[in-house]
């Protein structure tokens, strides 16, 4: 019996949905089994309580040591995870649904109306979700996993239980950071060890070169991933974003609220349209370069607007300063480049050219 698309789409949600849940548990489990072995195995039975037959000496402070950094570390881990989960269950950053009977050329504009600059097409409509019947927010996307327009999205993460996005980012960050430490440590106490064993006792048990292998395999995993993620968020890019990099946003400007304005920017460059929205509003769709990123204010910037103002935040639970949304420019705060493009075109610039226009009819 052939599946129809909204079949494939449902199944290939459930499917998602399960390994979200999954293999965080797999991963827990992972866990607890690394611990069995690296604590208590090696660090109690092989360092601090040795075999007579074994011909070595106890190593109290060592074994000690080691299992108190573990535990500090793993806590981190722990922590940061529950963290995580508690957002992406909650809310990742899920945009509401629009009525379904909505279409997009009648659809209201208000959400769009309190900034002076928001991500359009060519003709200055904002982006449309088909499936959620409503206007997506700048950098917002719809996910197939979830059904759902998500703000920021990023990507969705199964290992990490979910939705990576606007609100969970920042979690994600700390759980990458813990996660690669954590299976660091592992890697480098179990391989340490399984070495001595080897040479000094001529044995290497089943259990250490799992452990040492599970903590290789998923070291290089998070290790790569905090890279990745700390790469693209220094640069203010989702990972859907960064993979279209090279391309252009269409941005709609607004020129003014006041009935009475005359439009006055022809001519000038990037303008791809120009429109009026009924009332008062007027704007002009520009073109960003090909590759310039709107949102990119420099790397220690970019990375405040998601781990926090100092470092102190960034290992707190607190939430983004990007989930604040109390720019009136936009929904995400402009980088330098758009910030010129709303100065030149823009609300601003048409009450300068009001004031200019109204002092050389008071000279005349
Ligand atoms: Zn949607």
């Amino acid at each position: 019996m052939a599946i129809s698309e909204d079949g494939k789409k449902r199944l290939d949600r459930k499917v998602n949905q399960v390994s979200a849940v999954l293999l965080p548990l797999l991963e827990v489990g992972g866990i607890a089994y690394t611990s069995y072995v690296l604590v208590y195995l090696v660090c109690v039975q092989y360092l601090m309580k040795p075999s007579p037959g074994f011909g070595l000496e106890a190593r109290n402070a060592t074994g000690v040591t080691l299992i108190v950094i573990y535990c500090v570390i793993l806590l981190g881990f722990a922590v940061t995870f529950l963290r995580l989960l508690q957002v992406i269950w909650v809310d990742p950053g899920l945009v509401s649904r629009g009525d379904p009977a909505s279409e997009k050329k009648t659809a209201p504009m208000d959400y769009f109306d309190r900034f002076e600059a928001y991500i359009c097409d060519h003709e200055g409509y904002p982006t449309w979700c088909w499936d959620c019947h409503n206007w997506k927010p700048d950098r917002a996307h719809h996910s197939s996993q979830l059904n759902r327009c998500v703000k920021r999205m990023d990507h969705f993460c199964p290992y990490a239980g979910g939705m990576i996005a606007e609100r969970s980012h920042k979690f994600f960050v700390q759980f990458c950071f813990y996660g690669f430490l954590y299976t660091g440590y592992v890697l480098i106490v179990m391989a340490v060890f399984l070495a001595e064993r080897a040479e000094k006792l001529d044995s290497t048990p089943g259990t250490w070169v799992a452990a040492t292998a599970l903590g290789g395999i998923f070291f290089l995993f998070a290790f790569g991933m905090f890279c990745t993620t700390c790469y693209n968020m220094a640069l203010n890019y989702t990972t859907i974003e960064a993979l279209q990099r090279d391309g252009t946003y269409n941005i709609a400007v607004l020129k003014t609220a006041a009935p009475s304005a005359t439009i006055a920017s022809a001519g000038k460059a990037n303008i791809v349209y120009e429109f009026e929205r009924p009332p008062l509003r007027s704007y002009v769709v520009l073109e960003t370069e090909r590759g310039q990123n709107p949102w990119d204010r420099g790397a220690l910037r970019n990375v405040k607007d998601i781990m926090g103002e100092s470092v102190w935040h960034w290992f707190s639970w607190k939430m983004s300063p990007c989930t604040a949304h109390n720019d009136p420019r936009g929904e995400y705060i402009w980088g330098p480049a758009v910030s010129r493009l709303i100065e030149e075109h823009g609300a601003a610039s048409a009450r300068r050219r009001r004031r200019r226009g109204s002092r050389r009819s008071s000279e005349a």
